[in-house]
Protein backbone atom coordinates (compact mmCIF):
# COMPACT_ATOMS: atom_id res chain seq x y z
CA UNK A 1 0.00 0.00 0.00
CA UNK A 2 2.70 2.36 1.21
CA UNK A 3 4.68 1.33 -2.50
CA UNK A 4 1.45 1.67 -4.13
CA UNK A 5 1.42 5.35 -2.81
CA UNK A 6 4.83 6.28 -3.81
CA UNK A 7 4.28 4.82 -7.11
CA UNK A 8 0.97 6.56 -7.65
CA UNK A 9 2.99 10.33 -6.43
CA UNK A 10 5.65 9.81 -8.95
CA UNK A 11 8.57 8.76 -6.44
CA UNK A 12 9.35 5.80 -9.06
CA UNK A 13 10.22 7.65 -11.77
CA UNK A 14 14.19 8.34 -10.44
CA UNK A 15 14.04 4.78 -10.67
CA UNK A 16 13.53 4.33 -13.69
CA UNK A 17 15.99 2.06 -16.01
CA UNK A 18 16.13 2.06 -19.57
CA UNK A 19 18.40 -0.19 -21.85
CA UNK A 20 17.85 -0.89 -25.79
CA UNK A 21 14.71 -2.25 -26.43
CA UNK A 22 14.21 -2.39 -22.43
CA UNK A 23 12.00 1.00 -21.56
CA UNK A 24 10.94 2.26 -18.04
CA UNK A 25 12.03 -1.02 -16.06
CA UNK A 26 12.77 -1.34 -12.77
CA UNK A 27 15.98 -3.10 -11.78
CA UNK A 28 15.15 -5.52 -8.03
CA UNK A 29 18.22 -6.39 -6.19
CA UNK A 30 17.61 -9.55 -4.03
CA UNK A 31 19.59 -11.10 -1.39
CA UNK A 32 19.29 -13.05 1.64
CA UNK A 33 20.73 -12.00 5.19
CA UNK A 34 21.12 -13.84 8.35
CA UNK A 35 18.74 -12.47 11.32
CA UNK A 36 19.50 -14.67 14.14
CA UNK A 37 21.40 -17.70 15.51
CA UNK A 38 21.51 -19.35 18.49
CA UNK A 39 22.64 -22.24 20.07
CA UNK A 40 19.93 -21.74 22.60
CA UNK A 41 17.01 -20.17 22.01
CA UNK A 42 14.26 -21.27 19.07
CA UNK A 43 10.96 -21.20 18.46
CA UNK A 44 8.90 -23.20 15.89
CA UNK A 45 10.02 -21.19 12.77
CA UNK A 46 13.85 -21.82 13.17
CA UNK A 47 15.53 -23.58 11.12
CA UNK A 48 17.91 -25.97 12.75
CA UNK A 49 21.61 -27.00 12.22
CA UNK A 50 23.74 -29.50 12.80
CA UNK A 51 20.28 -31.46 14.00
CA UNK A 52 20.93 -33.94 16.98
CA UNK A 53 24.36 -32.55 17.89
CA UNK A 54 26.05 -31.07 20.46
CA UNK A 55 26.98 -28.26 18.40
CA UNK A 56 22.90 -28.08 17.31
CA UNK A 57 21.81 -24.71 16.99
CA UNK A 58 18.88 -22.37 15.69
CA UNK A 59 18.71 -19.47 12.95
CA UNK A 60 16.28 -17.13 10.74
CA UNK A 61 17.45 -15.34 7.97
CA UNK A 62 15.27 -12.86 5.68
CA UNK A 63 15.50 -12.48 1.71
CA UNK A 64 14.88 -8.79 1.07
CA UNK A 65 14.23 -7.50 -2.38
CA UNK A 66 14.98 -3.80 -3.25
CA UNK A 67 13.86 -1.50 -6.73
CA UNK A 68 17.71 0.29 -6.79
CA UNK A 69 19.25 2.58 -9.06
CA UNK A 70 22.75 3.07 -9.85
CA UNK A 71 22.30 6.68 -9.08
CA UNK A 72 20.21 6.45 -5.98
CA UNK A 73 20.80 5.93 -2.57
CA UNK A 74 17.66 5.30 -1.66
CA UNK A 75 16.09 1.79 -1.94
CA UNK A 76 12.26 0.67 -2.29
CA UNK A 77 12.31 -2.27 -0.04
CA UNK A 78 9.18 -4.68 -1.09
CA UNK A 79 8.26 -7.09 0.95
CA UNK A 80 10.70 -9.34 2.62
CA UNK A 81 10.18 -13.25 2.55
CA UNK A 82 11.44 -14.91 5.94
CA UNK A 83 13.44 -18.21 5.04
CA UNK A 84 12.03 -19.64 7.87
CA UNK A 85 10.85 -23.76 9.08
CA UNK A 86 7.96 -23.88 6.37
CA UNK A 87 4.72 -26.01 7.95
CA UNK A 88 4.57 -29.74 7.17
CA UNK A 89 8.41 -30.24 5.83
CA UNK A 90 10.86 -31.40 7.77
CA UNK A 91 13.92 -29.92 5.41
CA UNK A 92 15.37 -26.48 6.32
CA UNK A 93 13.93 -23.79 4.10
CA UNK A 94 16.45 -22.45 1.94
CA UNK A 95 17.35 -18.80 0.02
CA UNK A 96 16.02 -20.57 -3.40
CA UNK A 97 12.49 -22.20 -1.77
CA UNK A 98 12.37 -18.50 0.07
CA UNK A 99 12.94 -16.89 -4.09
CA UNK A 100 9.92 -18.92 -5.30
CA UNK A 101 7.55 -17.58 -2.39
CA UNK A 102 8.98 -14.12 -3.33
CA UNK A 103 8.73 -14.03 -6.51
CA UNK A 104 5.08 -15.25 -6.70
CA UNK A 105 4.29 -12.70 -3.88
CA UNK A 106 5.78 -10.07 -5.87
CA UNK A 107 3.82 -11.05 -9.05
CA UNK A 108 0.35 -11.48 -7.34
CA UNK A 109 1.06 -8.00 -5.55
CA UNK A 110 2.78 -6.09 -8.33
CA UNK A 111 1.28 -7.66 -11.92
CA UNK A 112 2.54 -4.69 -13.86
CA UNK A 113 5.72 -3.93 -12.75
CA UNK A 114 8.02 -4.52 -15.43
CA UNK A 115 11.51 -5.58 -13.56
CA UNK A 116 14.99 -6.36 -14.22
CA UNK A 117 15.81 -9.38 -11.72
CA UNK A 118 18.95 -8.72 -9.85
CA UNK A 119 20.99 -11.63 -8.05
CA UNK A 120 24.15 -13.70 -6.95
CA UNK A 121 25.96 -16.30 -8.18
CA UNK A 122 23.74 -18.88 -6.03
CA UNK A 123 21.29 -18.07 -8.40
CA UNK A 124 22.88 -18.30 -11.65
CA UNK A 125 21.27 -21.56 -12.80
CA UNK A 126 18.28 -22.85 -15.59
CA UNK A 127 15.39 -23.12 -12.99
CA UNK A 128 15.76 -19.95 -11.49
CA UNK A 129 16.31 -18.14 -15.17
CA UNK A 130 13.02 -19.80 -16.11
CA UNK A 131 11.26 -19.32 -13.08
CA UNK A 132 12.36 -15.44 -13.62
CA UNK A 133 11.17 -15.89 -17.02
CA UNK A 134 7.29 -17.03 -16.55
CA UNK A 135 7.12 -13.93 -14.96
CA UNK A 136 7.64 -12.14 -18.14
CA UNK A 137 10.59 -10.35 -16.10
CA UNK A 138 14.61 -10.28 -16.76
CA UNK A 139 17.27 -10.84 -14.84
CA UNK A 140 21.07 -9.98 -14.64
CA UNK A 141 22.78 -12.86 -12.46
CA UNK A 142 26.24 -12.82 -11.22
CA UNK A 143 28.24 -15.56 -13.03
CA UNK A 144 31.45 -16.85 -11.35
CA UNK A 145 34.22 -18.36 -13.64
CA UNK A 146 34.51 -21.21 -11.10
CA UNK A 147 30.91 -22.49 -11.15
CA UNK A 148 30.30 -22.40 -14.81
CA UNK A 149 33.27 -24.22 -16.31
CA UNK A 150 30.80 -25.55 -19.27
CA UNK A 151 29.84 -22.15 -19.68
CA UNK A 152 33.33 -20.84 -19.90
CA UNK A 153 34.01 -23.31 -22.35
CA UNK A 154 31.66 -22.47 -24.94
CA UNK A 155 32.71 -18.62 -24.18
CA UNK A 156 35.95 -19.83 -25.02
CA UNK A 157 34.92 -21.59 -28.41
CA UNK A 158 32.78 -18.75 -29.42
CA UNK A 159 35.77 -16.27 -29.27
CA UNK A 160 37.62 -18.28 -31.37
CA UNK A 161 34.69 -18.43 -33.84
CA UNK A 162 34.58 -14.47 -33.89
CA UNK A 163 31.85 -14.46 -32.08
CA UNK A 164 33.08 -13.05 -28.94
CA UNK A 165 33.20 -8.91 -28.52
CA UNK A 166 35.00 -6.64 -27.17
CA UNK A 167 34.44 -3.12 -25.74
CA UNK A 168 37.04 -1.06 -23.70
CA UNK A 169 36.45 3.27 -23.08
CA UNK A 170 37.83 5.85 -20.44
CA UNK A 171 34.73 7.49 -18.54
CA UNK A 172 34.80 10.98 -17.42
CA UNK A 173 36.39 10.07 -13.99
CA UNK A 174 39.70 8.50 -15.48
CA UNK A 175 38.25 4.61 -14.91
CA UNK A 176 39.25 2.29 -17.43
CA UNK A 177 36.36 -0.19 -18.32
CA UNK A 178 36.78 -3.17 -20.31
CA UNK A 179 34.27 -6.17 -21.39
CA UNK A 180 33.97 -8.93 -23.42
CA UNK A 181 30.75 -10.17 -24.30
CA UNK A 182 28.50 -12.88 -26.24
CA UNK A 183 24.70 -13.42 -26.91
CA UNK A 184 23.49 -16.84 -26.76
CA UNK A 185 25.35 -18.85 -24.99
CA UNK A 186 24.73 -22.37 -23.54
CA UNK A 187 24.89 -22.05 -19.56
CA UNK A 188 24.99 -25.85 -18.95
CA UNK A 189 25.52 -29.11 -20.34
CA UNK A 190 22.92 -31.61 -19.25
CA UNK A 191 18.95 -30.73 -20.79
CA UNK A 192 16.82 -28.81 -21.13
CA UNK A 193 20.51 -26.54 -21.63
CA UNK A 194 19.55 -22.87 -21.03
CA UNK A 195 21.40 -19.83 -23.67
CA UNK A 196 22.07 -16.92 -21.92
CA UNK A 197 24.34 -13.77 -22.96
CA UNK A 198 27.42 -13.00 -21.02
CA UNK A 199 29.19 -10.14 -19.73
CA UNK A 200 32.85 -10.23 -18.28
CA UNK A 201 33.64 -7.12 -17.03
CA UNK A 202 36.63 -5.45 -15.88
CA UNK A 203 37.05 -1.50 -14.41
CA UNK A 204 40.70 -0.42 -13.61
CA UNK A 205 40.38 2.83 -11.73
CA UNK A 206 42.32 6.02 -11.49
CA UNK A 207 45.23 4.52 -9.21
CA UNK A 208 44.87 1.13 -10.87
CA UNK A 209 43.01 -0.74 -9.09
CA UNK A 210 40.98 -3.56 -10.83
CA UNK A 211 37.68 -4.54 -10.47
CA UNK A 212 35.97 -8.07 -11.87
CA UNK A 213 32.54 -8.66 -12.27
CA UNK A 214 30.82 -11.56 -14.55
CA UNK A 215 27.34 -11.46 -15.42
CA UNK A 216 24.29 -13.69 -17.04
CA UNK A 217 21.62 -11.81 -18.27
CA UNK A 218 18.61 -12.26 -21.23
CA UNK A 219 19.48 -8.60 -22.10
CA UNK A 220 21.04 -8.92 -25.72
CA UNK A 221 24.23 -7.18 -25.56
CA UNK A 222 25.43 -4.69 -27.79
CA UNK A 223 28.30 -1.94 -27.64
CA UNK A 224 24.87 -0.11 -26.42
CA UNK A 225 24.12 -2.01 -23.80
CA UNK A 226 26.82 -3.49 -22.58
CA UNK A 227 27.56 -0.90 -19.82
CA UNK A 228 24.23 -0.35 -18.64
CA UNK A 229 23.47 -3.96 -18.47
CA UNK A 230 27.00 -3.95 -16.04
CA UNK A 231 25.71 -1.18 -14.02
CA UNK A 232 22.77 -2.64 -13.36
CA UNK A 233 24.48 -5.66 -12.23
CA UNK A 234 26.52 -3.77 -9.84
CA UNK A 235 23.51 -2.10 -8.23
CA UNK A 236 22.89 -5.68 -6.38
CA UNK A 237 25.64 -3.75 -3.85
CA UNK A 238 23.00 -1.78 -2.68
CA UNK A 239 21.28 -4.09 -0.94
CA UNK A 240 24.20 -5.59 1.08
CA UNK A 241 25.42 -1.56 1.50
CA UNK A 242 22.10 0.82 1.95
CA UNK A 243 19.98 -1.75 3.19
CA UNK A 244 21.45 -4.62 5.53
CA UNK A 245 24.47 -2.39 6.19
CA UNK A 246 22.08 -0.18 7.11
CA UNK A 247 19.45 -2.19 8.77
CA UNK A 248 22.43 -4.17 11.02
CA UNK A 249 24.47 -0.95 12.03
CA UNK A 250 22.54 2.42 11.42
CA UNK A 251 19.92 2.09 14.25
CA UNK A 252 17.50 -0.54 13.53
CA UNK A 253 19.53 -3.40 15.04
CA UNK A 254 17.97 -6.21 12.84
CA UNK A 255 20.00 -8.62 14.38
CA UNK A 256 18.87 -7.40 17.66
CA UNK A 257 16.81 -10.35 19.57
CA UNK A 258 14.21 -8.03 20.78
CA UNK A 259 11.77 -10.97 21.94
CA UNK A 260 12.24 -14.19 20.15
CA UNK A 261 8.47 -15.85 21.34
CA UNK A 262 7.68 -19.46 20.35
CA UNK A 263 5.62 -19.11 17.28
CA UNK A 264 6.22 -15.98 15.14
CA UNK A 265 7.24 -13.19 17.21
CA UNK A 266 11.08 -12.85 15.91
CA UNK A 267 9.49 -13.22 11.78
CA UNK A 268 6.86 -10.12 13.40
CA UNK A 269 9.73 -8.50 14.61
CA UNK A 270 12.05 -8.65 11.51
CA UNK A 271 8.87 -7.51 8.89
CA UNK A 272 8.42 -4.59 11.35
CA UNK A 273 12.29 -3.64 10.68
CA UNK A 274 12.10 -4.05 7.19
CA UNK A 275 8.34 -1.47 7.54
CA UNK A 276 10.20 1.29 9.55
CA UNK A 277 12.85 0.87 6.98
CA UNK A 278 10.40 1.65 3.96
CA UNK A 279 8.89 4.09 5.66
CA UNK A 280 11.94 5.81 6.22
CA UNK A 281 13.65 5.26 3.01
CA UNK A 282 10.33 6.74 0.79
CA UNK A 283 10.35 9.97 3.70
CA UNK A 284 14.88 10.43 2.74
CA UNK A 285 12.85 9.86 -0.87
CA UNK A 286 9.98 11.84 -0.77
CA UNK A 287 9.83 14.64 1.94
CA UNK A 288 11.72 17.32 1.86
CA UNK A 289 11.89 18.30 5.56
CA UNK A 290 13.28 15.12 6.45
CA UNK A 291 15.67 15.67 4.20
CA UNK A 292 16.74 18.93 5.49
CA UNK A 293 16.26 17.45 9.00
CA UNK A 294 18.58 14.62 7.86
CA UNK A 295 21.33 16.52 6.00
CA UNK A 296 21.61 19.79 8.20
CA UNK A 297 20.94 18.65 11.62
CA UNK A 298 22.44 15.16 11.61
CA UNK A 299 25.20 15.57 8.93
CA UNK A 300 23.68 12.65 7.07
CA UNK A 301 24.37 10.30 9.82
CA UNK A 302 21.05 8.42 10.18
CA UNK A 303 21.71 7.46 13.89
CA UNK A 304 21.99 10.57 14.78
CA UNK A 305 18.51 11.78 13.58
CA UNK A 306 17.12 9.08 15.26
CA UNK A 307 18.57 10.23 18.78
CA UNK A 308 17.07 13.65 17.71
CA UNK A 309 13.39 11.97 16.80
CA UNK A 310 13.65 9.78 20.20
CA UNK A 311 14.46 13.18 22.03
CA UNK A 312 11.75 15.48 20.99
CA UNK A 313 9.29 12.49 21.36
CA UNK A 314 10.31 12.06 25.21
CA UNK A 315 10.10 15.92 25.63
CA UNK A 316 7.53 17.43 23.26
CA UNK A 317 3.46 17.14 22.33
CA UNK A 318 3.92 16.63 18.93
CA UNK A 319 1.37 17.35 16.31
CA UNK A 320 2.52 16.16 12.95
CA UNK A 321 5.67 14.92 11.76
CA UNK A 322 6.18 18.16 9.72
CA UNK A 323 5.74 19.98 13.05
CA UNK A 324 8.58 17.92 14.69
CA UNK A 325 10.90 17.60 11.50
CA UNK A 326 10.72 21.97 11.11
CA UNK A 327 11.79 22.16 14.73
CA UNK A 328 15.07 19.58 14.69
CA UNK A 329 15.71 21.73 11.34
CA UNK A 330 15.54 25.05 13.46
CA UNK A 331 15.80 23.94 16.83
CA UNK A 332 13.61 24.29 19.67
CA UNK A 333 14.36 27.89 19.43
CA UNK A 334 11.74 28.37 16.92
CA UNK A 335 9.57 25.00 17.86
CA UNK A 336 6.09 25.75 17.36
CA UNK A 337 5.53 22.19 19.82
CA UNK A 338 4.89 21.99 23.11
CA UNK A 339 6.59 21.19 25.83
CA UNK A 340 5.35 17.81 27.74
CA UNK A 341 4.21 18.74 30.94
CA UNK A 342 1.94 15.77 31.85
ZN1 LIG B 1 13.09 -19.02 15.94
Amino acid sequence: MLFNEVQRGGGLKGFRFSCAGLKDHYLLAIDGTGLYYSGKCRCQECCIKNEGKANEAYYHQMLAACIVHPDRETVLPLAPEPIVHQDGTTKNDCEKNALKRLLSDIKRDHPQLKLVIVLDGLYADGPTVRLIRSYGWHYIIVAKDGNHTSMIEAMDALDQKGDVKRFEMTDGNGAKHWCRYANGVPLNKTEPVEIVNVLDYVETDKKGKRHTWGWITDIPLTEETVLPTAEGGRCRWHIENETFNTLKNQGYELEHNYGHGEQHLATNLAYLTFLAFLVDQIQQLCCPVFQKALKLRARGTRTYLWKLILRYFLSWLIESWEEMFQAIIHGTAARKIQFDTS
